[in-house]
């Protein structure tokens, strides 16, 4: 038959067995947006919904959100605001702690990042158990922020992050499972 020749998403990840431990398979988006038309297509696929929506602000993830995210805030024409690893912001912070599988983390936010009634995109690479971007969800929500979506370039279906987040009555957006 004819040869498959589109480029996707998924060709440009790239996986890393154990990494950072035995049994976790690694989606290495570095390959992603280290490539030109690989880093463009996930911003515009990231951006696609949005596109007319009231955003104000994008909020990225530490540390691949940041980079995904800050491409989205500008291709938006929005700000961007960090959601960083505790004690890692400079000014007043509000903070959220989420469990891992054998810890918690906590992530924080400035806590005059977002202004009331404003609409936010949450960014990050991977959706997994969704621990992190509903920890994410809850400090913009706190801030009085109003969560228009949540897009990650990856979704792990079988660790159940969308169906927790759409149970939250989000709005999830993945580029490929
Ligand atoms: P979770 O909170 O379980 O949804 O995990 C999502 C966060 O952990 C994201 O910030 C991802 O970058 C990271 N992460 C989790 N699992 C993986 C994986 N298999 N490959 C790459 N990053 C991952």
């Amino acid at each position: 038959g004819e040869g498959r020749v589109a480029t996707t998403i998924r060709d440009y990840i790239r996986t890393i067995p154990d990494f950072p431990h035995e049994g976790i398979m690694f989606r290495d988006v570095t390959t992603l947006m280290g490539d030109a038309r690989g880093f463009r297509m996930a911003v515009d696929m990231l951006v696609h919904p949005y596109a007319g929506r009231r955003i104000d602000h994008v909020a990225g993830l530490e540390a691949r959100g940041f980079i995904l995210g800050g491409a989205v805030a500008h291709q938006l024409s929005t700000g961007f605001t960090p959601i960083r690893k505790k004690g890692k912001l400079p000014a007043r912070a509000i903070a959220e702690e989420y469990t891992l599988e054998y810890a918690t983390a906590v992530v924080e936010m400035h806590d005059d990042a977002i202004q009331p009634g404003e609409g936010v995109l949450l960014v990050d690479d991977l959706l997994a158990t969704g621990g992190t971007a509903a920890a994410g969800v809850r400090l913009i929500e706190r801030l009085g922020g109003v969560v228009i979506g949540c897009a990650f370039v990856i979704d792990l279906p079988d660790l159940g992050g969308r169906k927790r987040l759409e149970g939250m009555g989000l709005d999830v957006h993945a580029l490929c499972e």
